[in-house]
């Protein structure tokens, strides 16, 4: 998806400074973003309180939207660069194209793994026939200096690794859990789970200590580590857990998002991750002269204009504000 928002705000975001080293218990809320008609989405990442999660820098969640008698998710290529995105459902289908000629109908617990490296585009739309509720996030993955020029790919997974326990199935979207792992890259020791829980279910999740982690309630309401969680707010957690505590008051979905603080300190504008001004300046110089970035063919609409760039210098810093 595209960050929408016509007046996006800079967001200055990595480095070691702000990871909480030990476990906490930080309550997320998420800021209501239009993304124009009636579709509103909460933004969990960036936060004012805290950037990233591990390598996990952007998080959308949106719906159940019904769109039954609507065209549901409409959104024109636009690029992106230095980033993975992770189109993840649990309800409805995306259609995603991107520039590299990449053509899939993403479904619910099904892996759509974008890797822009240097520079891609695409689109993302409901299809024309579609199921009646839309109900799913996005998210961003940013990619370490080491690889973030790397070739633009797409990968699709429909058949994801699980694992379950009374009352739990985790299915493992990116990373490892509790031995079970992805097929999709990564480029930073990180992991990403969706966790349905049903009503009554008491479990614990396995945990890396050296990684730090938040949870993204989805659906239902489930208590994580003790405090109660409502669909579209997120909980963050810190880093030195062995084991995360789950009960679930009614069926429920989270996402459990983890990963190694991530060191290096980004410039995150519009669509794109870079490391300074210039390089973002440059992505949208090329974006508007219609360079770099390709062309995603077979979407019935013009390519989204790229917002103007603040007039304050954009300078990369600290995780937190
Ligand atoms: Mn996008």
């Amino acid at each position: 998806m595209s960050n929408l928002d016509r007046r996006p705000v800079p967001s200055l975001c990595g480095g070691r400074g702000f990871v909480a080293a030990e476990p906490v218990r930080e309550l997320l809320s998420p800021r209501k973003v239009q993304l124009g008609g009636s579709t509103e989405v909460r933004r969990l990442l960036p936060n004012l309180g805290r950037r990233m999660v591990g390598a996990w820098a952007f998080v959308d969640h949106y719906g159940p939207d019904d769109i039954a008698d609507e065209p549901g998710m409409q959104v024109a290529p636009h690029p992106h660069m230095g980033l993975q995105t992770v189109s993840w459902l649990h309800q409805g289908e995306v259609l995603h194209r991107d520039s590299t000629g990449s053509l899939a109908t993403i479904r619910p617990r099904e892996l759509g793994l974008m890797t822009s490296g240097r520079a891609i585009s695409h689109s993302e739309e409901s299809p024309r026939s579609h199921a009646r509720f839309l109900h799913g996030a996005q998210l961003w993955v940013a990619l370490p200096d080491a690889h973030r020029h790397t070739e633009p790919h797409f990968q699709h997974h429909a058949d994801l690794p699980r694992v379950t326990a009374p009352g739990l199935t985790a299915t493992v979207i990116l990373g490892e859990l509790d031995g079970a792992a992805s097929p999709g890259t990564t480029y930073t020791p990180l992991v990403g789970a969706d966790l349905t829980l049903a009503h009554g279910a008491q479990v614990s999740v396995p945990l890396d200590p050296d990684f730090e982690y938040a949870v993204l309630s989805m659906s239902g309401e489930a208590h994580v580590d003790g405090v109660p969680l409502l669909p579209g707010s997120m909980l963050y957690l810190g880093c030195g857990r062995t084991e995360l505590p789950l009960r679930a008051e009614s069926d429920a979905g989270l996402m459990l998002l983890g990963g190694e603080p991530f060191e290096e300190e980004l410039v995150m504008f519009w669509n794109w991750i870079g490391r300074s001004q210039e390089e973002i300046a440059q992505a949208r110089e090329d974006w508007m002269n219609g360079t770099r970035f390709g062309e995603v063919k077979g979407y019935d609409g013009a390519p989204i204009p790229a917002p103007e760039l603040p007039a304050t210098r954009l300078k990369p810093r600290g995780r937190t504000r």
